[in-house]
């Protein structure tokens, strides 16, 4: 079998007030053909997974150009029709292909594209054809569209959020493709709107056995793969919701009956399944109550990870008025103040300068004086079995608050974050992660309690008060009443 594997993808925040081009791919995912490191990445999890496939069964494995972008604003329609055409460039060159698999996020909007999966698969089955199997594995927030269903056999999405399980929905996508192109299966897949939008933390009761009970569907009755797509609400198009894919093995029927009784539980839990969130104030007073500590803190409003700069101050600020220590921040980007704390070098003290730039979200820049207590270059951080760059870190000390600066826009993932330049975050009273939910994995073993807070921001928890003007109404929360459940395929 020859089967050509390739990765493209971002999550697109309309409201973000800077633009994704192609120098935030090249500095936060970007793999050549043929240079893709053994370890999984967001955007090479599905070659990770072709590649162990390939080696086991004697079969041909075409590598193409995987790339992921920090989520930012629109993408330039220069860098989405660039990296699209160099990896259908790519696959022409790899014909005649048995297989084709993307990593795409599902969520990516670029000027003149607000479905660019849908394109990029569209514009695949043109090149390869009927009878090729092609997927992808998209993450949760994404945004299911009709198109994508009707250019792929088969679709999976992560079901975990943190998402953990980026490798596993890989080695999904592929087992399943080369089973299509086998013909050892036919992949039908089917589609529901449950008419709500909702952030879904996938950690926290009811959805957490909801979750379960997918999987536990999977193998049995026909059914092949249940994705539940929480869609990303910053986001705005006419296809932003929370949808159900159901893939069978030619059993639309069961399909459409699984989709719908699916969609309908998940309208059922709507207000029930994002965190809860607190004001600045009311987290540090949470905070300064706990007896035990560290209280991890998240700043879900200036998530990097959600499109957000990933540079506001609005919580140093306000620690800093309170006099609250034993604090430690991160990630805060700037990469003008930790090129100045390299260049100051590690036990300087200086006045700095940082944070509050990007946009009047941010907050002001704050001024300080502190003593570069860590510096690392080319660092990283884990997320479940990917590594995740944070490029050249400076961890600073100033009036009993640490804050760890880099050089490269990211949220926490993990503990490693500080770790890298010397904090360690068990022994701070209070944390703070610019993070919505990543974070959990690794903070929430060595945290006395996790508190969610809305701080002003970009990513603010609040999306119900965006000015949207695409999606398709009615929907939850913006409309009241009984969502509308609907089959869109199947
Ligand atoms: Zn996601």
């Amino acid at each position: 079998m020859r089967m050509f594997v390739a990765g493209l993808g971002t999550e697109t925040n309309t409201f973000a007030p800077f633009p994704t081009a192609e120098q935030g791919f090249r500095e936060t995912e970007w793999f050549p053909a043929g240079t893709h490191p053994e370890h999984a990445t967001f955007a090479g999890a599905p070659l990770v997974a072709a590649r162990d496939r390939a080696a086991r069964g004697n079969h041909v494995l075409i590598e193409g150009l995987c790339t992921m972008a920090e989520p930012a604003g629109i993408t330039t329609r220069a860098a989405y029709e660039t990296l699209r055409d160099r990896i259908l460039d790519e696959l022409r060159a790899a014909m005649p292909v048995d297989l084709v698999a993307y990593y795409m996020h599902g969520a990516m909007i670029a000027e003149g594209y607000d479905d660019c999966e849908g394109d990029m698969l569209a514009r695949t089955r043109e090149i390869v054809g009927a009878g090729v199997a092609v997927g992808a594995a998209l993450d949760l927030h994404c945004h299911l569209t009709p198109q994508m269903l009707e250019a792929a056999d088969v679709l999976v999405a992560y079901k975990e959020y943190p998402h953990t399980d980026i490798l596993e929905r890989a080695e999904e996508l592929i087992d399943l493709l080369m089973a299509t192109a086998r013909g050892d299966i036919r992949p039908v897949m089917t589609l529901a709107d449950t008419g709500i939008l909702a952030m879904i933390h996938t950690t926290m009761e009811p959805v957490r056995s909801l979750v379960d009970r997918m999987s536990a569907m999977e193998g049995r009755d026909g059914v092949l793969s249940v994705s539940l797509g929480h869609g990303f609400p910053w986001g705005d198009v006419a296809d932003l919701g929370t949808r159900v894919l159901v893939v069978t093995d030619n059993r639309p029927a069961r399909g459409a009956e699984l989709a719908l009784s699916l969609a309908r539980e998940v309208a059922a839990m709507r207000g029930t399944t994002d965190a809860q969130y607190h004001a600045i104030d009311a987290a540090y007073d949470l905070a300064l109550a706990d007896p035990h500590g560290p209280v991890v803190l998240a700043d879900k409003a200036d998530n990097a990870g959600g499109g957000a700069p990933g540079d506001s101050t609005w919580m140093i600020a306000r620690a800093l008025e309170r006099g609250i220590t034993g604090m430690a921040v991160g990630p805060l980007w700037d990469p003008v103040a930790v090129r100045t704390c390299f260049d100051a070098g590690l036990g300087a003290r200086l006045a700095l300068r940082f944070g509050g730039k990007m946009c009047p979200l941010s907050g002001q820049p704050v001024d300080l004086d502190v003593t570069v207590t860590g510096l690392a270059r080319d660092a990283h951080q884990f997320l479940g079995p990917a590594r995740a760059d944070l490029g050249d870190c400076a961890a600073i000390h100033g009036s009993g608050i640490d804050v760890v600066l880099t050089a490269i826009r990211t949220q926490a993932y993990s503990p490693h974050l500080f770790r890298n330049v010397g904090i360690e975050p068990a022994e701070r009273r209070i944390v703070v992660v610019k993070s919505t939910q990543h974070f959990h994995t690794g903070f929430a073993p060595l945290a006395s309690q996790v508190i969610h807070v809305g701080a002003p921001g970009v990513v603010a928890p609040d999306f119900e008060n965006l000015p949207f003007t695409k999606m398709q109404r009615p929907r939850w929360p913006f409309d009241q009443g009984e969502p509308e459940i609907r089959l869109l395929v199947g």
